[in-house]
This record gives structure tokens, sequence and C-alpha cells, in this order.
């Protein structure tokens, strides 16, 4: 496979000549050497980008044809699903069955934002005096979308599919553990016919190639998801630059169990809710927040599922979790383990490392009991399968635990009183609140923080309006 940059339609190596090593997760060998951008490679994408986009060759295409390019990519990604999965589980760990999910989801986004494309209109606004004023929605410029390694290639089709559909010219730059479905993906645009510059693929370091184009003028606007620390620095760099921005960080999201919920049904959920994606996810259900009368049921249930979810071969069918993207993951990871041990709270399952044939960066599912909200598994991002299970008692108690959290991305509700289910939907502080379900995510539905997990959105036709300038025109008709 290709494992240069993709600037302009075309690889090449990067200027120093340097790559870095990507690594199998599971089996803890390098599977490709990948460019290494410097800034020098960054002003050439932007660039190249920029061209692109003054010189309308996507910008001011018919925006009909546009859409009709993004379907074809679509369509060349679901006749590559299998593909495309694979490479996603061997550089991030995850199972064949998540990754597979992943990219048809991921295809899902680009269909999406196709049919958008044609369909963005401005309006004639009523004013006084003889006049004429009628607003135009046009692309924001050139965006450089910068994504994490959890959902390597449907986050950044959550910010290049809108982006793209906009008529904005998109430098992607993916993280440095995950970047090969990104760069198979550019491929891709190619051979359904993206003209020059439209999609380009910047891989390399956060700090060198992700801070090189943070502060490259000619990006109009950061398109960011990843830690609330980057998203912070990030933030800094581009206020001083006057540079539009949007920021998807992480969470700490409340999962919550009342006494009358369908208790299976919750436990199940909970569990999808922390293991899916082996808890590096950021709305993962952390925090499950468990009614007093149903607490001892409901953590006796878990323990014994969870104890049921053994890491493995991420490639075999029936193995539903993979390994921990990384090393440094792993570490970070278990860290937090032993720091619960070491707070007082009571380790129910998991709690270990694991391997695969004697390899991988695996960790056993995960769940701590009798957690307190000032221990640090109740309070920060673990990205990693480790459940906190926190008792409460009352409808209050529920919502005041729920929001005592810097984060505000996701939150779950398991009940089947219908009052209380929209009474704490509308009195949590997130971007997104799960109603006896969890982790469903539709192209259609945006998503999003609040409070420290970040501003703006993505999917929807609210992701759109992130990628486009609203322009008033004044006509005297006098
Ligand atoms: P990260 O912040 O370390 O990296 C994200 C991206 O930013 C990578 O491409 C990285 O190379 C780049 N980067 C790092 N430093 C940079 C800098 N100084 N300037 C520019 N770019 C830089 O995050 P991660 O470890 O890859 O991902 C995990 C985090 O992402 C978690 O906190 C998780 O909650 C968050 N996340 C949030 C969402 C969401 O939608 N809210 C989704 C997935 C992941």
């Amino acid at each position: 496979m290709k494992t240069d940059l993709f600037i302009g339609n075309r690889w090449r190596a990067a200027s120093s000549g340097e790559t870095f090593d990507v690594i199998n997760p599971a089996t803890e060998k390098v599977i490709a050497r990948v460019a290494s951008a410097s800034a020098e490679d960054a002003d050439l994408a932007v660039e190249a980008a920029r061209s692109c986009f003054d010189g309308g060759s996507w910008s001011g295409m018919a925006a009909t044809k546009r859409g009709r390019l993004l379907h074809r990519c679509a369509t060349l990604l679901e006749s590559r699903l299998d593909e495309f999965a694979r490479l996603e589980s061997a550089h991030n760990g995850k199972t064949l069955f998540e990754a597979k999910i992943e990219v048809s989801m991921s295809a899902s986004v680009l269909r999406y934002y196709a049919g958008w494309a044609d369909k963005v209109e401005g309006r004639t606004v009523p004013v006084g005096g003889p006049n004429l004023v009628y607003t135009r929605r046009e692309p924001v410029g050139v965006v450089a979308a910068i994504v994490p390694w959890n959902f390597p290639l449907n986050l950044a089709a959550w910010k290049f599919a809108p982006a793209l559909a906009a008529g904005c010219s998109v430098i992607l730059k993916p993280a440095s553990e995950t970047p090969l479905t990104a760069l198979a993906f550019a491929e891709l645009t190619r051979e359904a016919g993206l003209p020059d510059g439209a999609f380009n693929v910047l891989t390399g370091g956060g700090s060198t190639a992700g801070a090189a184009l943070v502060r490259s003028s000619g990006v109009d606007k950061i398109a960011f998801t990843g830690s609330t620390e980057v998203g912070r620095r990030i933030m800094a760099e581009a206020a001083a630059a006057n540079r539009r921005i949007s920021l998807e960080l992480g969470g700490k999201s409340p999962n919550i169990i009342f006494s009358d919920a369908d208790i299976d049904a919750a436990v199940r959920g909970a569990l999808t809710g922390i293991f899916y994606g082996k808890g590096e996810v950021c709305a993962a259900g952390s925090r499950l927040l468990v009614d007093q009368s149903v607490h001892d049921e409901v953590v006796e249930k878990l323990a014994g599922r969870a104890a049921k979810l053994t890491p493995g071969d991420p490639l075999e069918k029936s193995t539903r979790m993979g390994a921990l993207v990384s090393k440094g993951q792993l570490e970070n990871v278990m860290a937090y383990i032993e720091r619960g041990v070491r707070e007082g709270a009571r380790l129910v399952a998991g709690g270990k490392r694991a391997t695969w044939n004697g390899k991988g960066y695996f960790v056993e599912a995960t769940v701590f009991d009798r957690v307190t909200p000032e221990m640090s598994i109740a309070r920060e991002e673990i990205f990693g399968p480790v459940l906190a299970v926190l008792p409460f008692d009352g409808e209050e108690a529920a919502v005041r635990l729920a929001n005592e959290t810097d984060y505000g991305l996701a939150a779950g509700v398991w009940t089947r009183e219908v009052g209380k289910a929209h009474r704490v939907a509308a009195s949590i502080r997130a971007g997104t609140v799960w109603i006896n379900t969890y982790n469903l995510y539709d192209p259609a539905a945006p998503f999003g923080g609040f409070k420290a997990s970040g501003f703006g959105r993505d999917l929807g036709g609210e992701a759109l309006g992130g990628y486009l300038e609203n322009k008033t025109v004044w006509v005297n008709l006098g």
C-alpha cells in the first residue's frame, strides 16, 4: 500500500525522507513505515489545498457533480469494505467485527453529505427601503482535519465528508498510530475523480505536522477531534491567529440505571457502553450510576458478563474485545487500574493485562464497584475498558452525580418511566443523551460536547454549517 504523503493528488515522500513505524497492537509487529511530514511538507499541502480552493476546481464545481463524486467515493469504499476493515483492525487493534461497522458507517456518512451538496441554500431577507437582501452560504475555505486513533476513518469522515460537500478543500492529519486507512482512502478519492488538492493526507506527528497546520495562515478552519489537553493548545494558537475551529474532545460519560429499568437490558447497555471499542471511545459510558436498590443485582450481572469478554485475535469472528491501540495506552490504562485499587475501589471483574499468542496490548474487561466521586477513576478519562460503578439514592442525586464532571459529551438513562427519562435527559449537561440504549450514531444525528468536551458539532446539518460562511448581499432596487 501507499505510505507517502498525499498532496495535490500525488504521492510524495516526506521532504526530510523521514518515516515512522506503524505497529499492529495485537501482534506488536511493525506493519508499515509511513512518511513523517515536516512543517515544509505541511506548507506544500496547504499550497495544494489553497490553490484547489482559490482556483475553483472543487469549490466552484456544480454542487450536483460534487455530490455525485462523493457518492462515488462511498461506492468505492463499500466495495472495499473488507480490505478497509482489515486495515483499520491492523493499526488500531479493534476487532474485525467493529472495524466493519466503522467502515460501513464512514460510507454512510459520505452518502449523507453527498446528498447535502446541492441542498445548501441561502434565503431572501425582508428589509426596509427599496432593497433586496439575500444570503449566500459559501465554503469556509481550506480545512485542516486533525483526528485521533480510536475510529481513524470514521472520525475523519465526520469532518471531510461535510467539508467536501460544502466545497472546502481538506488536509487530513490522521493520528500517527493509525494513518493507514486515511492513506488508502486518499487513493480512492483519486480513483473517484476528485480534482488535485481537494483532498490531501498529511501523515506525521502531532507536534510537527499537526502543529504546522494549526499555525499555517493558509488554513481557514481547524476541525479537531482528540484529547481535551491538545484541544486547549490548539484553541490558544487558533485564537492568536483568528482561525475558525471546532473541537470534539474527551468525556467521562454517566450511564444511569434507575431501579425501574429493565435491568437485563440496562446491564447489556452498560457493557456495550464501556467495552465497545475496548473503551477507547470518547462517549464511553465510563461512570455507571446505579440506584442503590438494584445495585447488588446490577454489579453481580455486570461482573459475570464482563468476565466472558475475553480479549483475543481481533480477526477471529467471535472475538468481542481487541487490543488497545499502543503500548503507551496500555500503560496508561494499567496505571489507572492500579490507582483504582490503591484508592479503595473494589475490583469485581478483570484488572489484568492479557495477551494473545504471548503478545499484544490487551486489557481484560474491568469493573470497579464502590467507587466514590473523588476517586481519579471516577473523574478522569481513562480511555480503556474500565468501568467505575457509583451508587446513588433518588433522581436528584443521580442528576447531581451525573453532572459532577468537567466533561459533557454523552450520557445514558435507563428507566421505564417516560416522564423521568425526559426530565433527566433535559437536566444532564451533555451533547447526547441515550434513553434505554447507548452508543448509537447516525450520520443525520448531530454529535458533540458541552463543557470541556468541546464545541461545534459533527454529523447532521449542524456539521455542514460549520464548513460554511454566511454572506449577506444588499441590492439597491431604487
Ligand atoms: P490526541 O489529542 O493526542 O491527538 C489527536 C490528534 O491531534 C492526532 O492526530 C495528533 O497527532 C494531533 N496532535 C497532537 N498534538 C498536536 C498539536 N500540538 N497540534 C496539532 N495536532 C496535534 O488524542 P488521541 O490520543 O489521538 O485520542 C484520544 C482522545 O480523543 C481522547 O481524549 C478522546 O476522548 C478524544 N476523542 C474525542 C471524540 C469526540 O468526538 N469528542 C472522539 C474520539 C476521541
